[in-house]
């Protein structure tokens, strides 16, 4: 990791913008809700705008037309029955949740999506999410997906104030 002061929710600024036509073209609402950037936190800013753009760009496959997109930031502490893997020293966690509707996973291919080469799109990799979750843990941070009758939510942990053993 190339680890620099960044603002997470700089990059998910940008990458939302970067996304705009892709929303314009589906016809997509956001609905994005950022906070917690008072201060900047140690993380690799191409790799975590790496994620964003994978959970983003999956959330808008994902999505009947006309539908909302709910992007929120914040800082929090995580429930510890999600977390696969944190930084026991992390008071703080910034924290990102990506939710669309519509194409609810099947409860039983949930563990799978994050496997390599997982995919149900035609001309899909199957990688974006590997990779995601590869960048996630690599900050020390934690990803889980919840999907229900509503939608899919992601939610991506990553610990602020980092201290190293
Ligand atoms: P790809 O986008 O190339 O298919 P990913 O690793 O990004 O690969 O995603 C793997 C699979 O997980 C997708 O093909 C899709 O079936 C499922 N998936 C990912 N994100 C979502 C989402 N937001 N809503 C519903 N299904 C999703
Ligand atoms: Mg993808």
């Amino acid at each position: 990791l190339n680890r620099q002061m960044a603002n997470p929710n700089a990059i998910i600024e940008k990458v939302l913008h970067l996304y705009k036509e892709a929303f314009e073209e589906k016809n997509l609402k956001l609905s994005v809700s950022l906070r917690g950037d008072e201060e900047e936190m140690s993380l690799d800013p191409e790799r975590f705008e790496q994620v964003v753009r994978n959970l983003v760009s999956n959330a808008i496959d994902a999505s009947p037309s006309g539908e909302v997109i709910r992007v929120e930031t914040g800082i929090s502490i995580p429930d510890s029955k999600l977390i696969e893997t944190i930084a026991m020293d992390a008071e703080r966690y910034f924290e990102m949740k990506i939710r669309n509707r519509g194409a609810i996973i099947d409860q039983a291919e949930l563990p799978r999506i994050f496997s390599p080469f997982f995919t149900t799109k035609n001309y899909g990799t199957g990688i974006g999410l590997t990779v995601s979750k590869k960048i996630v843990e690599a900050h020390k941070g934690s990803i889980s997906v919840q999907s229900d009758g509503e939608g899919t939510t992601f939610i991506v942990w990553l610990p602020m104030n980092i201290q190293e053993h």
